[in-house]
């Protein structure tokens, strides 16, 4: 088992651009998935918590400071880290189908780690004779394999750094707070796609067509910043719809300084694009 440490993550792990992808104003249509089980999870976390630090001395937490995802990691790997007050759990999503039981033993023993505990002895024997099982091996064997040849984007491109925009964003407009994704450009120049936001692998992936000196610094910074207000603010489920760009994910998103030339600027690209298509007809 490893553990990442507390800055973030070394690798860049590419998500496929789905066609139903979120596609902001271009095509408004979404199917992006919100976190399963979060709650379920983030019980069991919060109860390790309660146990190896009952009277809550390092951390102070009523659970929903605690976020748990699964994540596409390459290889059987899982991550705690904590931010400004929050948890950040990430877990191999190849024991998304794991038992409860070793679900909590992973817990148990990733909280000991961030307190520099020591586990309870069965914790471990649970969580290593499932993951040390010829399945779980195998599957990690194959997302090491598959996964591990993915590792083919990063955050900087040719003419913009996304780790970069995303700081100077996080600082002018999320005072710091935002829990960085993955960033990346997409892999092919997608010309209808300007962004992405992946919930469940959280990953944002920005079209490599953006990546240029042609396109103006402050489009890219708005295109990312839509993208953040995603994190900022999830999907709202309303009768069964689910709902990205709510009232208060506008009138934030209108914040943006130049907010009226990024919408010119879309429209631009719209049109543009259109006129392609045409041209193509
Ligand atoms: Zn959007």
């Amino acid at each position: 088992m490893k553990f990442s440490d507390f800055f973030g993550f070394s690798q860049i792990l590419m998500t496929d651009l789905t066609p139903n992808a979120v596609a902001h104003k271009i095509r408004p249509s979404g199917t992006a998935v919100m976190p399963q089980n979060n709650l379920h999870l983030q019980r069991v976390f919060s109860d390790a918590f309660r146990h190896l630090d009952p009277k809550g001395r390092r951390f102070r937490l009523s659970g929903a400071e605690i976020e748990v995802r699964f994540y596409p990691y390459a290889g059987l790997h899982h991550t705690i880290r904590v931010r400004s007050g929050r948890v950040y759990v990430r877990l191999s999503d190849i024991f998304d189908s794991a038992p409860p039981e070793v679900i909590r033993a992973l817990a148990f023993l990733l909280v000991a780690r961030l307190l520099s505990r020591k586990a309870p002895p069965t914790h471990e024997k649970i969580y290593r004779a499932y993951a040390f099982s010829p399945d779980v091996l195998r599957a990690s064997d194959i997302a090491r394999q598959a996964r591990g040849r993915k590792v083919i984007s990063t955050a900087r491109g040719k003419a913009y750094d996304l780790d970069e925009l995303f700081a100077r964003l996080n600082r002018r407009h999320f005072d710091d707070q935002l829990e960085k994704p993955i960033l990346t450009w997409s892999k092919r120049r997608a010309k209808r796609i300007l962004g992405h936001h992946d919930s469940v692998h959280d990953t944002i992936t920005i079209s490599k067509a953006l990546d240029s000196r042609d396109v103006p610094e402050w489009f890219v910074e708005y295109i990312l910043y839509h993208e953040m207000l995603h994190i900022k603010h999830p999907a709202k489920i309303i009768n069964g719809r689910r709902y990205y760009h709510t009232p208060a994910f506008r009138s934030e998103e209108q914040r943006f300084p130049r907010y009226q030339a990024s919408q010119d600027w879309l429209d631009r690209v719209v049109r543009k694009n259109r006129e392609l298509r045409a041209r193509a007809a």
